[in-house]
């Protein structure tokens, strides 16, 4: 059995609007092995032409990814899982428990994906923390964020990656322990500081919900490679600013 190469699809980007509520610019990771393709969060609807021009660029389809791995169940981690026809969904099982038994309309919780996670009977596998959910791919509990949010340590590669999702959401909560959106503070807190020793054990990479790879770097918590994000607005014809670059 050969590593996993991973290749990141979109970059998770740290913003959030004072104005307009959430980005949902979430990191979206492709796991390849030559056997399997897994993703890692299956990313909001406006990731979708992003999906497939980063998959057509290594060569594959929507039709080639085999595994989505779900960190938790927020609309701008979950919605595109159902575009993968051939892949098996990996799902928290009391992560899901806890978000069908949430009022429609509770803030971040994508109520439809919800229900069809619990309605398919095949393609959805639902797990716990604590097990190995692939060759070399295993489930860690990181709660704070939501109370049965998954962390997803990567083994077999070249280094070891830690998918934190959103309970490490950019590098100034892999700094800090202090973690913006938690439902608890507390366990948020525990689980970056338990994240945390097991990247300076690993000596590996960690990639957050909301962040480029981020690593320890003499105990300080370190981008990989510069933030960088593009934002630009409809206008007629070749006339007016289209591009403002941020971060
Ligand atoms: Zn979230």
């Amino acid at each position: 059995m050969s590593d996993y190469t991973a290749h990141p699809l979109v970059e998770g980007f740290p913003g959030k609007s004072a104005s307009h509520g959430a980005f949902g610019w979430s990191s979206l990771w492709l796991l390849d092995d030559g056997e399997r393709r897994v993703l890692v969060d299956a990313g909001q609807p406006a990731y979708i032409p992003l999906i497939h021009t980063g998959l057509e660029r290594l060569g594959y389809n929507a039709a080639d990814v085999t595994d989505v791995l779900l960190t938790h169940m927020h609309w701008d981690h979950v919605a595109n899982f159902t575009m993968f026809p051939n892949a098996t969904t990996w799902v928290g099982e009391q992560e899901l428990r806890w978000a069908a038994d949430q009022p429609a309309g509770t803030k971040f919780i994508p109520d439809l994906h919800v229900q069809e996670l619990l309605r398919r009977t095949s393609g959805v596998e639902r797990i716990s923390a604590g097990r190995e959910i692939l060759p070399g791919i295993h489930a860690l509990d990181s709660a704070g964020h939501t109370p049965h949010h998954l962390a997803f340590l990567l083994e077999r590669a070249a280094e070891p990656l830690v998918f934190a999702g959103d309970s490490v959401k950019n590098v100034h909560e892999l700094q800090t322990l202090r973690a913006d959106s938690s439902l608890d503070d507390e366990a948020s807190t525990a689980t970056i500081d338990r994240l945390r020793s097991l990247l300076r054990d690993t000596s590996g990479t960690l990639v957050p919900g909301h962040d480029v790879g981020l690593r320890l770097v003499d105990g300080e918590a370190r981008r990989v490679r510069p933030q960088r994000a593009e934002i630009s607005y409809f206008v007629d014809g070749a006339t007016g600013e289209q591009d403002r670059s941020i971060g």
